[in-house]
């Protein structure tokens, strides 16, 4: 009841890659911050994710990052240094990139939930009740790590980390681990426990790996996979697991090395470690699982229709709009979830949102 109250017509929630670039645009259309849009976001500085990645992400081990529209990373770096953490260089690029553009983001200030009430949105945070026309929700994933569920979870005596804990390797040392998933961070994190542990590859399916370069088309046809998915309602895939992997270096050298010696699903966690249907069963201290992320959209329960099979059926030209409810974008979300699909869906979902409102695009 205390709370302050503070109206505007667009909120754009989560100020990443795709907050920014819907930022950038809705600025580049004429409107203010504050009584047009609002941008606000939970973490404590500017960087979206990229200032919780590991410190041994670095410029060479990303893939391709794509600059924010209207200003080079290239240029923000003090040398194009490869070996610099991605977790410092990119929050500082968007730091920089916020002040050039005058983005002023609010935070730290995290959405707790969001309703509608005589076709407004109340935007509900800690100590302001914000309401809106429309919302570009550009939360991301970091916030919602996926672990599937596994018989006998409960009585493992190990520790269960997920992508998201994994801060250095060091911290496995003289321990054994299960190493869970065949996305690109489940081999980058194997490769470097691998070199100081002793570990067990389990993975769903069997991994394919790609020879590089991975061109364009490919990426292309990933992309479509995925926006044929949400289109029809169903949860997406993450664009890289439709991509397979890339037999880089680093691959070619972990087969060298015996690790990439993959074992599929372990049927049940026991107290000592997993274990397979045939018996066959593996002691471990850790288990690791790089099993993903999934939209971050918790907060959005309450305005969201969702199908049975839990997705939500997107249109639109990049598949950013809430098909049952356009008022909502999503951008970031399914076969935008990178940073260039990010950049594009920030500049779609703006103008198709003002169209949905009726705001004049000038
Ligand atoms: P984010 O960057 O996750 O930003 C979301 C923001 O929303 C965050 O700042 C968060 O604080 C905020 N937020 C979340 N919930 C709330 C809430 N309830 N209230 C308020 N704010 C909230 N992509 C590439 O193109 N190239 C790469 O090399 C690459 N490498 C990657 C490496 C790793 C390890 C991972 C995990 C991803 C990588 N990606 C890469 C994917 C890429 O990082 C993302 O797709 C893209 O950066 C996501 O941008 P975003 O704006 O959607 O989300």
């Amino acid at each position: 009841p205390d709370k302050i109250r503070y109206k505007t017509k667009i909120a754009v929630i989560g100020a990443g890659q795709a907050g920014l670039s819907a930022a950038y645009h809705l600025k580049k259309l004429g409107l203010a911050i504050g009584p047009d849009f609002i941008i606000l976001d939970a973490a404590p500085s500017a960087g979206g994710a990229w200032q919780y990645r590991w410190p041994s992400l670095t410029l060479s081990t990303v893939n391709k990052v794509h600059d924010l529209p209207g200003m080079s990373f290239e240029e923000t770096l003090e040398k194009a240094d490869k070996t610099v953490q991605a977790s410092i260089a990119e929050p500082h690029y968007y730091e920089l990139y916020e002040q050039k553009f005058g983005i002023e983001v609010y935070r730290p200030v995290k959405v707790e939930n969001v309703y509608l009430r005589n076709d407004r949105f109340y935007i509900d945070t800690s100590e302001t009740l914000f309401s809106a026309m429309g919302i570009i929700n550009a939360t991301g994933t970091w916030e919602n790590p996926y672990i599937p569920s596994y018989p006998g979870a409960d009585l493992f005596h190990g520790e269960q980390l997920h992508t998201k804990d994994f801060k250095t390797a060091d911290y496995f040392k003289g321990k054994h681990v299960v190493v869970v998933g065949a996305g690109i961070s489940a081999i980058q994190l194997l490769d470097q426990i691998s070199k100081v542990t002793t570990t067990t590859w389990v993975t769903r399916r069997p991994p394919v790996f790609r020879e590089l370069p991975f061109d364009e088309a490919a990426g292309h046809n990933a992309v479509s996979l995925v926006d044929e998915r949400v289109r029809n309602g169903l949860p997406p895939l993450s664009v890289v697991s439709v991509t397979g992997l890339p037999l880089s270096p680093e691959v070619i050298d972990m087969k060298k090395r015996g690790v990439i010696n993959r074992f599929p699903m372990f049927s049940e966690i026991t107290r000592d470690g997993v274990k397979w249907e045939d018996g066959r069963e593996q002691k471990a201290d850790i288990i690791l699982w790089n099993t993903g992320f999934k939209g971050a959209l918790q907060h959005l329960d309450a305005v969201l229709p969702r199908e049975q099979s839990g997705g939500i059926i997107m249109a639109g030209r990049l598949a950013t709009m809430v098909a049952k409810e356009p008022r909502i974008h999503l951008p970031g979300y399914g076969p935008s979830a990178s940073t260039i699909g990010a950049n594009r869906a920030g500049s779609v979902a703006v103008r198709e949102l003002m169209t949905t409102l009726g705001l004049a695009v000038k």
